[in-house]
């Protein structure tokens, strides 16, 4: 006899694990379906996550919410799978000429930058309430922790494999109350939500070895981290569409900013999956009453997945609304 869940989750890259540890968190019966494919986003990612966000330097959207609890998010996992994932660091960044360091002192005027700004001077400026997740170690213990406990079976969902009846989804050999997608940029293979409109960012990042140690992630332009003794984890390229472009221009430009020999180990490259307005895509099916979504979540997946779970959670099982920013509603036509 086929078990009934009350979820399925469909994909298990970062975002798909998030959803997962929140629903183990409040006691739901879930399976986790992944097709573990070789190149994706999250195994690409460097993991970082920091308040101030891309060229513009701004705070990242919606900063309070999206940092208030992530930390201890992934702390609670590191608890459970008894590994540890999350790295605390300050991020330091060269000021390259007077319009920068201007720049950033007209920041320390406001009071969310004086909170995140620890150190500046002519030469830097170092921020704080940043860090890393070790993706890999994330997304291994995690696939393995829910294995153990028979949550996690290896799928790869085909449209032949959905069946649609009276409104609703089910899948061939499974059975389950809510079926949630989270399979990134792939979900323009499958033939539901064919209304949202995803875009493919892709990128690359390498792994580099030097006889050096660094404390603080460094970011100019591409950031680089020192993830373990004499390695190094750098990154990103960003290229609108799906054409791998290689790595060569982002060790270029570590062998620049580190002046020192870098060796290079392994390359990475993935697919970002991001919507127009550049915010998740979090909710249900126009149509199907438990089809739901967590997507889009660009070159945020690890600060945005624990905040969108808890969104869509909240909709399913205590009906509340999810915020209009990040609400699929926004592509009804
Ligand atoms: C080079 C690079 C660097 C990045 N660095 C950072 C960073 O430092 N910090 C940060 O926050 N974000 C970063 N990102 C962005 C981050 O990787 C994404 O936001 C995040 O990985 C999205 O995760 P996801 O789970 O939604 O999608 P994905 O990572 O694409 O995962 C989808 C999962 O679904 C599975 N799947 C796909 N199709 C099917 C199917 N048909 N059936 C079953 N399973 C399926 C796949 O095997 C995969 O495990 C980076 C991205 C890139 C490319």
């Amino acid at each position: 006899m086929t078990k009934k869940y009350d979820y399925i989750i469909i994909g298990q890259g970062i975002t798909g694990s998030a959803l997962a540890w929140k629903l183990y968190y409040s006691n739901k019966k879930f399976l986790i379906l992944d097709s573990e494919n070789k190149n994706t986003a999250s195994k690409a990612a460097l993991g970082i996550y920091n308040p101030i966000t891309g060229r513009r330097k701004a705070l990242t959207w919606n900063v309070n919410e999206l940092f208030e609890n992530l930390e201890r998010f992934y702390l609670n996992i590191e608890k459970e799978i008894g590994v540890k994932i999350l790295f605390k660091k300050n991020i330091y960044r060269p000021i390259n000429n007077n319009k920068d360091f201007n720049d950033w002192n007209s920041r320390m005027s406001n009071i969310k930058f004086q909170s995140i700004i620890k150190e500046i001077d002519e030469k830097k400026v170092i921020t704080k309430k940043s860090g890393y997740i070790d993706v890999k170690k994330y997304l291994t213990h995690t696939r393995k922790y829910f294995k153990k406990k028979e949550r996690y079976h290896r799928y790869k969902l085909d449209d032949k494999d959905i069946i649609i009846e009276n409104n609703e989804i089910r899948l061939k050999g499974f059975q389950a109350k809510h079926i949630v997608m989270c399979i990134g940029i792939d979900q323009k293979k499958i033939n539901l939500f064919n209304k949202i409109d995803i875009n493919e960012v892709s990128g690359n990042s390498i792994l580099t070895e030097l006889n050096y140690s660094i404390k603080n992630i460094i970011n100019n332009k591409i950031s680089i981290v020192n993830t373990s003794k004499n390695i190094f984890h750098i990154g990103s390229s960003y290229n609108n569409g799906s054409d791998n472009i290689g790595h060569s221009k982002i060790l270029d430009d570590a062998r620049k900013i580190i002046k020192k020999k870098l060796i290079f180990k392994k390359s990475f490259f993935g697919i970002r999956s991001s919507s127009k307005d550049r915010r998740p895509i979090v909710g249900k099916h126009f149509q199907l009453k438990n089809l739901y979504i967590i997507n889009g979540l660009g070159s945020k997946g690890i600060s945005q997945a624990p905040y969108c779970s808890d969104k869509l959670f909240n909709y399913i099982e205590r009906n509340k609304q999810i915020d209009k920013e990040i609400n699929i509603n926004r592509f009804k036509t």
